[in-house]
């Protein structure tokens, strides 16, 4: 089978999977409160087509799958999807990106199924300042998710956190104190235009260096040495062990290390979350000319030309970028 690999090198190992785009939260950065503009429902891919995507891609080099979407824990078969990705005769890890909100109910069961690790949003460590960035009054049911996902072994739970200018940046330090007293893995992520309101302003984003030198003030920082193909830059905590990440997505990106590929919930194919064009494999899925075995090698096609359609960078930082259609919550974070 061949790798999927694109004209630059770069073998893709990680296909992030969106379960849905719908989301119990309304992140002020990511959909405008009254967003109303949910994909069509008969859009949606079913579980066997999803599973057909997954198990074609891991035949062909992925070896990590991440659940997200919207909120990845709104599907109602969650579990059963873990669960029948575990079970691949060659099983990828199996990593979920998650606001936490049904990790109480869920946590257990997902890893039960073969969940490995759960990455949790959390912006702030205020309840009244989370209801207010999130128009949810739900601050507690994400901690009490933090700690369902401890509980069940999800080890160790990492946390996310997007700074905003005059939001929250002031709670760098405090979040990060926070995380090393609850053994937290946490990560600071700069905010990037994919915002559905087109609202993004790069004058007033809080850059890695920002947060750099915020947690320096306080907090002893040794940069760990290789990354590898992962997004965050590591930095052991007072001489460690706890560490700290920062993912400079905009200001110092990471792209000639991209592994990453993505399915929608709605069945297109993406090489780049800022990629101006998709890959639809949704009509390959449906199409009922097409037999078991020739529709498994026409999706493998297509991801292989997604793949080599893939451009260097995302070019955030190009004269003429311009951001995509989708916003976040329909690609898949
Ligand atoms: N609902 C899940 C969650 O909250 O983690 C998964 C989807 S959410 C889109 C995934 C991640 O994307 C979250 O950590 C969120 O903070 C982040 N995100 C959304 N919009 C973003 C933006 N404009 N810039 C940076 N991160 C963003």
């Amino acid at each position: 089978m061949s790798l999927l690999i694109d004209s630059f090198g770069r073998q893709h190992r990680d296909l992030r999977v969106s379960l849905t785009d719908r989301c119990n939260l309304r992140c002020s950065y990511c959909m405008p409160h009254d967003f109303s503009q949910w994909l069509p429902g008969e859009h949606l891919l079913s579980t066997d087509e999803l599973m057909t995507v997954i198990e074609v891609a891991v035949d062909h080099g992925i070896t990590g799958i991440r659940l997200t979407g919207g909120e990845p824990l709104l599907r109602p078969d969650v579990v059963d999807i873990v669960a029948r990705i575990a079970a691949l005769p060659t099983p990828p890890r199996i990593a979920l990106t998650t606001n936490g909100l049904r990790l109480p109910a869920l946590a257990r069961p997902l890893r039960e199924a073969g969940l490995e690790r759960v990455n949790i949003s959390l912006d702030t460590l205020d309840p009244e300042r989370f209801r207010r960035l999130t128009y949810r009054d739900r601050h507690a049911d994400v901690l009490a998710g933090i700690a369902a996902a401890q509980n069940a072994g999800l080890l160790p739970v990492k946390v996310n956190a997007v700074l905003m200018r005059d939001i929250n940046e002031d709670e760098a330090v405090p979040m990060l104190r926070h995380a090393l007293a609850s053994g937290w893995s946490l990560r600071f992520i700069e905010q990037m235009p994919l915002d559905a309101q087109g609202t993004w302003d790069r004058s007033a984003m809080v850059t890695a260096d920002d947060i750099f030198a915020m947690l320096s003030e306080q907090f002893d920082l040794a940069a760990l040495p290789t990354r590898g193909s992962a997004p965050a830059e590591e930095f052991l905590v007072d001489g460690g062990p706890a560490t700290v990440g920062i993912i400079a997505s905009v200001s110092k990106p990471f792209c000639a290390a991209c592994d990453r590929l993505r399915l929608t919930a709605d069945g297109q194919v993406r090489n780049c979350l800022f990629a101006q064009d998709e890959t639809d494999v949704r009509a390959v899925l449906r199409d009922p000319a097409l037999e078991e075995s020739s529709r498994r090698a026409r999706v493998a096609e297509l991801l292989g030309l997604s793949v080599r359609a893939k451009l260097p960078g995302h070019g955030i930082n190009d004269p003429g970028f311009l951001q995509p259609a989708r916003p976040m919550s329909a690609i898949g974070g």
